[in-house]
């Protein structure tokens, strides 16, 4: 199954990571690039305070225009798959979106 990023990138599946393949030292050398590095981190998960609906949108349609510029943007999709993370923007997909893709990868 092929799945679609927001920037068009393609992933082929959304397969385990093989015992070879150590996931801390493959984080280390992704994030080396992350275009989310920095001091703009917070806009990828929500606050701790409430936030409205209207500044969730800004927060996430911000946080994913800084996902489109990354280098590492369809790995970063990948792992966040792999690991079914729960919270935040990864690889430019919300949670929700993210949960929607595993559906129909499963499918
Ligand atoms: S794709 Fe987005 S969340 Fe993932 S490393 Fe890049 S900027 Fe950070």
């Amino acid at each position: 199954m092929s799945i679609s990023t927001s920037s068009n990138k393609t992933l082929s599946s959304v397969e385990p990571l093989s015992p070879e393949q150590p996931l801390r030292l493959i984080d280390a050398a992704l994030w080396v690039t992350a275009a989310c590095r920095g001091p703009h981190q917070e806009i990828f998960f929500p606050p701790i305070v409430t936030e409205t609906r209207r500044a969730k949108r800004r927060r996430e349609a911000r946080a994913k225009e800084i996902c489109g510029t990354c280098p590492i943007m369809a790995e970063c999709l990948r792992i966040a798959l792999q690991r079914n993370e729960q919270h935040g923007i990864w690889g430019g997909q919300t949670e929700k979106e993210r949960r929607q893709v595993l559906l129909l990868a499963s499918a």
